[in-house]
């Protein structure tokens, strides 16, 4: 196992579950246990929990693993399934699963500016976290679903907090420019300035941040600054291997990749969606934590079994006080109609349909609504 995150150790258990019996080795570039994510943007920032709530393992879980943790895969080795390590080692196995997710992209000129961060990491959350209790003035770069959540969680803080976003609105490419620019509303309702429709040029400041430069000649001011623009898979350490590589991992609907007995899951796996018919990486909670379940079938039984059609992509977000939810592909709809709720009322179940099906489903404060659906859909698509 490669990366010991929510997808590795996902795996971990899915293969002790199938009866797999055999050594397990689960390498990890971070020092820590598997630790939550989302949590680092919402409870865990906003100072509600602390670090040992993030756990992902109950203290009673033993898989009888080893943990090679703070240690870096660098590569695959000349055996024909091991794997290299930066410290020289080289780890031989049956069956490799990838689970390396994705890194937070950067801005150039940032590295060793003070005040500007990104969030993917507990260390990252630790550093944002004490820099938002002294307060002051944030820019966010990016008005995706991290950008957002941190904006919610900041406000909450009691900080002046401005948005930025170079696309003409945020979430259009998660919900669609409509359905995006409901959900993006939230910052205007809690006071929180969302500027859209201009890049930013750089950042300005000695030795700490000082404002954001945009492109139209602006400059906002700003004491810290979060820089939410995306994530890339973690995928350098496979160039030049056997494994192909687009836009992450490429794989199968089941996590097979190019080469036999290497499978790939989470956020650095671009798994080939049946529905639409091409590859789609996904970066969400619940496929990390479902996958690997048929990545490790396919891993068991190679060459021996079928791949099926994996549960529609699903995902929530949490932002001033409001649970969004949404599955399935907005990119494939052709017309979105809300069938409950009111926008007013940030109270909203919205469908997208493709040729009069449903293709995904949006929820703003409709949980019980929005199952019901997601599981029609799930049924719909399979
Ligand atoms: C702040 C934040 C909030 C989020 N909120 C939500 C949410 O509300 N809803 C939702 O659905 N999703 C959310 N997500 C996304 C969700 O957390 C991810 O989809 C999930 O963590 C993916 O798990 P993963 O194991 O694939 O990857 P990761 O969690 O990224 O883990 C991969 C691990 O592999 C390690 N690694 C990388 N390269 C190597 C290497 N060469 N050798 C060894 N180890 C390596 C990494 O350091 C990391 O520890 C959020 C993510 C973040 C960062």
């Amino acid at each position: 196992m490669v990366g010991a995150s929510l997808a590795g150790l996902s795996a971990a258990r899915s293969l002790r579950k199938q009866g797999y019996d055999g050594r397990l080795v689960v390498i990890g570039d971070e020092v820590h246990r598997p630790y939550d994510r989302p949590p680092l943007s919402k409870e865990f920032l906003a100072g509600g929990i602390g670090e040992a709530d993030l756990a992902l393992e109950p203290d009673d879980e033993d898989l009888q693993a080893e943990w090679l943790l703070g240690t870096r895969a660098a590569g695959l080795g000349s055996a024909p399934r091991s794997v290299r390590l930066t410290d020289g080692r080289e780890v031989r196995a049956d069956g490799i699963v990838i689970a390396t997710g994705a890194s937070a992209r950067t801005l150039p000129g940032m590295d060793g500016l003070a005040g500007v961060h990104t969030l993917r990491t507990l260390d990252d959350a630790r550093g944002l976290r004490d820099e938002l209790t002294r307060g002051g003035r944030l820019v966010v770069i990016g008005g995706g679903f991290i950008g957002a959540e941190v904006a919610s969680t900041a406000h909450t803080l009691g900080l002046d907090v401005t948005i930025v976003e170079a696309a003409p609105t945020a979430l259009a490419g998660p919900l669609g420019a409509t359905m995006g620019g409901i959900v993006s509303a939230l910052h205007a309702d809690h006071g929180v300035r969302l500027l859209c429709g201009t890049g930013v040029k750089g950042l300005s400041g000695e030795t700490r941040v000082d404002g954001v430069l945009m492109e139209d000649g602006r400059s906002i001011p700003a004491d810290i600054v979060v820089v939410g623009i995306g994530a890339r898979p973690c995928v350098e350490w496979l160039v030049g291997s056997r494994v192909q590589l687009a836009d992450g991992v490429r794989c199968g609907a089941d996590g097979r990749t190019s080469l036999a007995g290497v499978v790939a899951v989470g956020d650095c796996a671009s798994w080939y969606d049946p529905r639409a018919g091409t590859h789609r990486r996904v970066e969400h909670w619940t496929g990390a934590r479902e996958r690997p379940d048929a990545a490790v079938a396919a891993l068991l039984s190679w060459g021996e079994s079928e791949p099926g059609i994996p549960r529609p992509p699903y995902f929530w977000s949490d932002q001033y006080g409001v649970k969004i939810q949404f599955v399935g592909n907005a990119a494939r709809a052709d017309s979105v109609t809300i069938e409950d709720g009111t926008v007013d009322d940030r109270n909203v179940l919205a469908v997208y349909r493709r040729a009069g099906h449903p293709v995904a489903v949006l929820g703003m404060n409709q949980p019980r609504l929005f199952m019901r659906w997601r599981k029609q859909l799930a049924a719909r698509t399979s």
